[in-house]
């Protein structure tokens, strides 16, 4: 058996973390490749390492003085260092890497320094391997992750190490300059690690303990999802955000490995399991809600449009041309309606009405802003009867009006469009009706 484990900044903040996640180690022999994040808060005022490599490289990069910021990145190790009682010494990396900010080796080098130097103190306190990713990850020249030399050179060396520790978040370039994966990285190195070895799982160590089946924010404490598929996940991208990078799901996926979402502080909490298909059924019908504000709809409507050949790709069209993706695409016989993230429109939405107008000829376009998308998704909804009609119940004891449905055709989900001023309660009110009043 072995297991991949990455263990985020927060997790390995302080020499107290670093003693919680070694123990997590000990406590078991499959867990043999250790992927580190930086050291992330300590506190919520604290700062990441992350983000003040960032801001010390930038003056760097400007010819101004980063001493002292340069030193209170060094104090941070140093007082991981000194109070895990290492014999270890970072002054020369130190070194090093202050004579490549003066250089300008650039930001993605500057930022990846944090998960290298973590990963230098953690191999050294548990007695494991060092594996820098700078000789093992590969990205291809357009900055693509490249996954055929990384898993021959990764797969090699994990093959010859009985035990290792290899920093998340970056890995190199052909022309060996360091390139970082986006913020939050090292999830995805994660799970490239995972996928190398043909790991049995991928353990992923945060704060929490996993995924909770609604927003925190929005509904008080929130029961956690158990176990979710990876495409109950992709459903509900809106809500991994914070927890797991996106990314960090298509490595393992395609290898068949779940992955272990555990919270360090509360080791003995069981976590959300990730999985490609389960016979288990969770506890609700719905393992989800997610949801987010900041979307507009296009309805577009013309006499005859359902057999008017091409016009559904002719308004795509010109979506496309002006750089929109859409979100859902909600269709009746004469209408149509495109449903895009504000943001995006907002910039071309002149282009975009002119354009339809032109390509399409239509009776007339109507907007609407300001909606909230709210996705309800679980695979036991599939052999559940009356999910729908629970869910418009519960909009309409809650006095919420919705303005689109749309059925994902998996049959996985149902999504919502409400007024942005009834995100809330709505979902609170579906939370209520499938969990906290579940039958
Ligand atoms: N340290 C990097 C960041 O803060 C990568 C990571 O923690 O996953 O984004």
């Amino acid at each position: 058996m072995v297991k991949v484990v990455k263990f985020g900044g927060s997790s390995l903040a302080s020499a107290k973390q670093f003693k919680k996640v070694a123990d997590i180690i000990h406590a078991d022999d499959s867990r043999r490749y250790v992927v580190p994040s930086a050291p992330g808060k300590r506190s919520k005022e604290d700062t990441k390492v992350t983000d003040m490599l960032y801001a010390c490289y930038d003056l760097a990069a400007k010819g101004k003085p980063f001493d002292e910021q340069f030193a209170a990145i060094k104090q941070r190790y140093v007082e991981i260092i000194e109070g895990l009682s290492l014999d270890l010494s970072l002054d020369k990396e130190f070194d090093i890497i202050r004579s490549c900010f003066i250089g300008k080796a650039g930001r993605d080098y500057a930022a990846s320094r944090g998960e290298y130097l973590n990963g230098l103190v953690l191999a050294n306190y548990l007695g494991y391997d060092f594996i820098d990713p700078a000789d093992t990850i590969f990205f291809d020249d357009y900055g693509r992750f490249d996954g055929k030399r990384t898993y021959k050179a990764l797969g090699e060396r994990l093959e010859n190490t009985e035990r290792a520790v290899i920093p998340g978040f970056y890995g190199s370039m052909p022309n060996d300059t360091i390139k970082t994966f986006s913020r939050g990285g090292s999830d995805v190195t994660g799970s490239i690690v995972a996928a190398s070895c043909n790991a049995d799982l991928y353990e992923n160590w945060t704060d929490v303990s996993g995924f909770m089946i609604a927003d925190p924010r929005i509904v008080e404490d929130p029961e956690t999802i158990k176990v979710i598929t990876y495409k109950e996940l992709r459903e509900l991208s809106y809500m991994g955000a914070g927890v797991l990078h996106e990314d960090a799901i298509f490595p393992v996926r395609k290898a068949g490995i779940p992955i272990n979402i555990k919270n360090t502080n509360a080791p003995e909490d069981q976590g959300t399991m990730i999985v490609e298909s389960t016979s288990q059924k969770s506890n609700y019908t719905i393992t989800g809600i997610a949801g987010k504000k900041g979307f507009t709809s296009i309805s577009i409507e013309k006499d005859m449009m359902n057999s008017e050949l091409g016009f559904g790709r002719r308004v795509l069209e010109v979506f496309e041309k002006n750089g929109i993706s859409f979100e859902h695409m909600p269709s009746g016989i004469d209408t149509m309606t495109v449903i895009v993230h504000q943001e995006e429109f907002g910039a071309a939405e002149q282009e975009v009405l002119a354009g339809i107008h032109r390509n399409c000829k239509p009776d007339s376009i109507v907007i609407e802003t300001g909606l909230a998308l709210i996705a309800i998704v679980g695979r036991g909804m599939k052999s559940t009867r009356g999910t729908a009609g629970k869910i418009f119940s519960a909009l309409a004891e809650a006095r919420v009006n919705v303005n689109m449905i749309d059925q994902g055709s998996s049959e996985l989900n149902i999504i919502v469009g409400v007024h942005e001023e009834d995100f809330e309660t709505a979902t609170q009110s579906i939370y209520d009706t499938f969990v906290t009043n579940a039958d």
